[in-house]
């Protein structure tokens, strides 16, 4: 890594004395052991000027090595946590690079740069996971290696699949290896599919599944494999076709099974189940939810899910999961941004992208403010978004006020200092925001002699969810996002909610607005950094009957920005 080399030069990590070394004379060195070294007194007098000369400079290189991550109190209450490469930060990144346990040492760094790298552009681990989430992490891998594709597990729990639709009951009996599959289909835009694949890797890692991913157009382009030895790619020739196709109707669905009081015993006898998950899904749909899965879905050795979101604030809310989820994730604040950075590392392509825009403009300032737009009235620009992104950051305290053409700006001459430097990163498909925002700080001074450098990677105009250099420049802007030290979405997104929830940064959350409108207030801290579940049950699985499933528990609660969505909150 080039950074840890330039690190190696800088020497900070070494101690003194190897550091002193190269300043003495090699060939005189090469003779002044310690015991010689009285024989050499000029060298111990170097020695002796050179301590001294550290001992004088080291306060003021502290300073300068901080001055970076200097935590200045700004009025809005975020500062510049990033520390990327001061050798504090990238010593921290080291020990630091498997997040905490999280990651499984092993890979070939060579193959998955961002698995190994993403530390040293993020302070350190926002939250750390527990033991228990290390544990059943590695067990889940051991799992994949076991079940998943070119295993003999697989082969035979596939031709057993397609015997079973072919209702040949010769095969149903062959030997699986006690291996079970969830098989997910994630669609729609990048946001709802990364959300989604999150979910099903924490249903599968709770159900005992090993979880295998439909890859649609583009995500094996996006996504390093996440675990070691296997892949967790639905083979081509996985014997039920057209998966996108598959909804709620069919004869296997969950919806199915429930709505006709299928006995349990029933579902050994199918193929598959198949769950919608929708976020416009059925009530019966929504009873998977409260599935325990000791009654009634594990009996099933396939079970094939589509969704389009983050449906874990609904696992939260099932009683037969709650102990398990209290030791995995004792913070209940920070699901997603564990599940995400095991899970969802991008490609090297991707990668490139990522740390390429962000070496360029974004690492030499003082504090990365993102903000993100999305529009869902249209593709056209619209002036009261552009107001309300100007509002929310001015009455947040996230941007300076710019002075009026007749305001002296303040006096910032190089002797008192370079000005704070603040970089502003929007993503959105347009680009008519991002220029009036940048235009608004070319135009003017701020007030606070600080500076103000605008920048948006692309502009894409229209939303092409599956063609694989689109959604290569959304990974790499929501990534961007992460490395912000604050975030600005837009509500409704889940771009946003994984550009902000993968850094482990709480939104301010940009209302949707209505008829056209700049919403009063324009924006609003989020009650936590986790994604909202769009389409949540509203209904109570201890009493079997609906209920306001935002008042249920005190860690699920109703959305900043969707009133009926659910998320997950750390209850102080
Ligand atoms: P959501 O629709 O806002 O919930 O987010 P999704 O990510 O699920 O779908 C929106 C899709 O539109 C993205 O995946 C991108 O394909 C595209 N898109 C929307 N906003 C942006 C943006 O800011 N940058 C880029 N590159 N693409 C975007």
């Amino acid at each position: 890594m080039e950074l840890e080399r330039g690190v190696g030069v800088v020497g900070i990590s070494k101690r003194p004395w190897q550091q002193c070394s190269g300043a003495v004379d090699q060939k005189a060195a090469a003779h002044c052991t310690d015991e010689v070294e009285r024989r050499c007194p000029w060298i111990a007098g170097k020695k002796v000027a050179f301590v001294a000369i550290c001992l004088i400079a080291s306060p003021l290189l502290i300073f300068l090595f901080c001055r970076r991550d200097w935590p200045f109190p700004s009025k809005s209450g975020w500062s510049s946590p990033a520390t990327t490469y001061t050798p504090h930060a990238i010593a921290e990144s080291k020990k630091d690079v498997l997040l905490g346990g999280l990651l499984v040492p092993g890979f070939d760094e060579r193959t998955c740069r961002s698995r190994y790298d993403y530390t040293l552009y993020r302070k350190k681990t926002v939250r750390s996971p527990s033991a228990h989430l290390i544990n059943r992490l590695r067990a889940q891998e051991a799992l994949q290696r076991r079940c998943g594709p070119g295993t003999a597990a697989y082969r035979r729990a596939a031709e057993r699949l397609e015997y079973s639709r072919r209702n040949d009951t010769g095969a149903a009996a062959a030997d699986d290896g006690g291996c079970k599959y969830l098989v997910l289909v994630p669609y729609r835009g990048l946001g709802n599919r990364m959300l989604a694949m999150a979910s099903a890797f924490l249903y599968a890692m709770l159900s005992g599944r090993a979880l295998l991913i439909d890859r649609g157009e583009s995500l094996a382009d996006l996504f390093c494999e996440p675990f070691p030895e296997t892949t967790w790619l639905l083979p081509p020739e996985f014997p039920i076709k057209n998966l996108e196709g598959l909804t709620g109707e069919v004869q296997e669905s969950y919806r199915n099974l429930v709505q006709n009081h299928l006995p349990a015993a029933s579902v050994s006898e199918l193929p598959y189940v198949f769950v919608d998950l929708d976020h416009a899904c059925t009530h019966h749909d929504k009873l998977f939810y409260c599935d325990d899965d000791q009654q009634f879905l594990h009996r099933a050795p396939w079970l094939l899910m589509r969704t389009d979101g983050y449906f874990v604030p609904a696992i939260f809310l099932n009683p037969a999961y709650q102990d398990e989820l209290d030791r995995l994730f004792p913070r209940k604040d920070s699901v997603f941004y564990l599940l995400a950075h095991y899970l969802l590392h991008p490609t090297n392509k991707v990668w490139g992208l990522i740390t390429r825009f962000y070496d360029s403009y974004l690492k030499n300032s003082d504090e990365r403010l993102g903000i993100q737009v999305r529009v869902f009235d249209g593709d056209t620009p619209f002036k009261h978004i552009l107001d309300q992104i100007i509002s929310c950051t001015s009455r947040e305290h996230l941007l300076p006020e710019v002075l009026l053409p007749a305001q002296e700006p303040p006096l910032t001459t190089p002797a008192a200092g370079a000005a704070r430097l603040k970089a502003v990163l929007m993503t959105g498909l347009n680009p008519w925001y991002y220029e009036s925002i940048r235009w608004k700080y070319l135009q003017s001074a701020t007030a606070t002699g600080e500076v103000v450098s605008v920048h948006q990677p692309s502009h894409e105009e229209h939303q092409l969810s599956g063609n694989t250099t689109h959604d290569m420049k959304a990974l790499a802007e929501m990534y961007l996002l992460s490395m912000a030290d604050a975030v600005v979405a837009s509500g409704w997104s889940t771009f946003g909610y994984v550009g902000h929830g993968l850094g482990g940064l709480t939104p301010w959350v940009m209302f949707k607005p209505e008829n056209l409108t700049t919403p009063d207030p324009p924006c609003r801290r989020a009650i936590s950094m986790e994604p909202c579940m769009h389409g949540p049950p509203f209904y109570d699985c201890r009493v079997k009957r609906g209920a306001d499933t935002g008042k249920l528990v005190p860690h699920v609660r109703h959305c900043d920005d969707m009133s009926w969505g659910l998320k997950l909150v750390h209850p102080e």
